[in-house]
Parts: C-alpha cells; sequence; structure tokens
C-alpha cells in the first residue's frame, strides 16, 4: 500500500519546466517537483539567481537541472525556451507557468504600457508557453500545465487592476485549455496561492504596512504561507495522483477565500 502511494505520487523520469523557477513560489514548485524525482528546468531572465536556485537543487534533491534565461514578454523567447528545454532533455512532461509581477498603481494612474507589461508577462506568456508545448505533449500522448493563480482572481483590488485582471484571466485560460486538449490527455490545472512571503509580495507590504496583520487576521490558519507551502499542491497536479482533475483552481492559502 504504502509502495503504491509513494508510486502515485512519484515524479521519477519526468521532466518539468518551471517559468520563474529561480525564485519565490515557482523555486518552492521546482524544490517541490524534485524532491518527487522530476528532472528540472529553470527558466528566467536573472541568471545569476537561477544558477544559484539550480545548485541548491541538485545538491538537495541530486536530480538533473537545466538552467535558461527567458523574458516571457518575448514571444520568440519562450519558443525558444520550449525548443531548448526539449533539446537539452529529450520532452517536457509539466509546464509550470509561474513568472509573474504586480504593478502597484491605481488604475487612474496606470499607463497603458505598465497595464501591457503587467497583462503580458502574467498571462499573454501563459498561453504561448502553452502552446508551444502543445505539440509535443499531444505526440508524447499526454502531458501537465499548471498554472498560477492568485486571490486576486477571485477578489478585486484597487491598487492591482491588472494584476488582478490578469489572474481572472489565468482562471478562465486554465479552464479553456483543459476543455480544448482533454482528448489528447493534456491536463491544465492552477495552484491559487494566498498570501506568500516572496519578493513579490514583499512589496506589497512595503505600500501597505497594515497588510500583514490584515492577512494573518482573515487567515483561518493564521499565517502567511512561504513558498514550499506551494510544493504539496504542484506535486499532486502533477503527478498520477491527480489524474482525474482538470480545469481546477486549488486554492492554496491557508483559508482565506473561505473566510
Ligand atoms: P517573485 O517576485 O519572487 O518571483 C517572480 C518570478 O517571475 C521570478 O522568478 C522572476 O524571475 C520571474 N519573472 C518575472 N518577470 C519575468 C519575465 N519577464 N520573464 C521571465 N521571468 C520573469 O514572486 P512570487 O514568487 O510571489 O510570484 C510567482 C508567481 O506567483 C506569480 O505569478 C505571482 O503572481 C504568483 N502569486 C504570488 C503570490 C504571493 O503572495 N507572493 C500570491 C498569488 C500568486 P527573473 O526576475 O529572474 O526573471
Amino acid at each position: 500500500m504504502k509502495e503504491s502511494i509513494q508510486k502515485l505520487f512519484s515524479l521519477d523520469g519526468k521532466v518539468a519546466l518551471v517559468t520563474g523557477g529561480n525564485g519565490g513560489i515557482g523555486q518552492g514548485i521546482a524544490r517541490g517537483l524534485a524532491g518527487a524525482g522530476a528532472s528540472i528546468v529553470i527558466a528566467a531572465r536573472n541568471e545569476g539567481k537561477t544558477a544559484e536556485a539550480a545548485k541548491r537543487i541538485r545538491k538537495d534533491f541530486g536530480v538533473q537541472v537545466v538552467e535558461l534565461k527567458v523574458d516571457v514578454l518575448q514571444e520568440a523567447q519562450i519558443k525558444n525556451m520550449v525548443k531548448q528545454a526539449v533539446d537539452k532533455c529529450g520532452k517536457i512532461d509539466i509546464l509550470v507557468n509561474n513568472s509573474g509581477i504586480a504593478i502597484h498603481k491605481l488604475p487612474h494612474m496606470m499607463s497603458t504600457e505598465e497595464w501591457d507589461r503587467n497583462i503580458n508577462t502574467n498571462l499573454r506568456s501563459v498561453f504561448i508557453a502553452s502552446n508551444a508545448v502543445y505539440p509535443m505533449m499531444k505526440k508524447a500522448g499526454g502531458g501537465n500545465i499548471i498554472n498560477i493563480g492568485s486571490m486576486f482572481a477571485v477578489f478585486g483590488a484597487g491598487a492591482l487592476p491588472a494584476y488582478a485582471a490578469s489572474k481572472g484571466g489565468i482562471i478562465q485560460l486554465t479552464k479553456s485549455l483543459a476543455i480544448a486538449w482533454a482528448a489528447d490527455k493534456i491536463r491544465v490545472n492552477a495552484v491559487v496561492p494566498g498570501f506568500i512571503n516572496t519578493d513579490l509580495s514583499a512589496e506589497g507590504k512595503r505600500d501597505i504596512p497594515v497588510l500583514e496583520k490584515i492577512v494573518n487576521d482573515r487567515t483561518p490558519l493564521g499565517r502567511w504561507g512561504e513558498p514550499e507551502d506551494c510544493a504539496g499542491a504542484a506535486i499532486f497536479l502533477a503527478s498520477a495522483a491527480s489524474s482525474f482533475l482538470t480545469g481546477v483552481g486549488l486554492a492554496v492559502d491557508g483559508g482565506y477565500s473561505v473566510m
């Protein structure tokens, strides 16, 4: 029994490409997938940060880690990222679309350039990357795509209009890809984190000093999440343990969204 449960969650022999896997939630997820046995491809802009994260994963989990440089605002670079990952690892079984930014501006203070940059980083890139892996996953007989949502996919945020819109879009894109590609055995789901301690949320805490306390008070589990809190959900969604799940958004929020 124990052995068969381990097998259900095992990612041995799988290759996972994690955008933004060099820090924060992406790194937490990359480390989780590596712990479950997957080879990892980390793709982000900051090569120094990527090298550091890759070194730690190799040391801690003994799996292959490939480092790639990508700016997900550039369509050609996303396509090249997928090509390089396949060239180096032979395939991609799991794509985690995690790269994201949050521009803090009231709607009437936000320029169209800022709107485009936030939407394109968080949402357009997911459309492009998912389409880029599709032919290969279809040919392989299946695959797994995991997108990263947010509480602001559900709740509005006055000072994060583009961010909230991008994350609402992520949920609908996740459902749409899940329907479109189910026949190809490609499952598409989302991890929907609550408030997680990362560089991105540190900016929010700087802008709104009471945010730390507001979140703690509203969250039934009484704390902010850590990047590693998102790992279990990603392992579950990437593994055979979730074989009958597609199109879902799995909240990892300490109960914030049910309060
Ligand atoms: P971080 O700022 O720690 O990480 C963001 C990651 O995205 C970095 O690895 C960064 O790498 C990468 N990235 C940003 N822009 C680009 C780009 N143009 N091209 C390639 N990579 C890029 O933030 P989080 O870990 O918090 O965020 C990760 C995801 O989780 C985001 O989608 C975010 O919206 C989401 N999220 C975060 C929550 C939180 O509370 N922290 C809550 C809910 C969702 P590099 O700079 O090297 O390119």
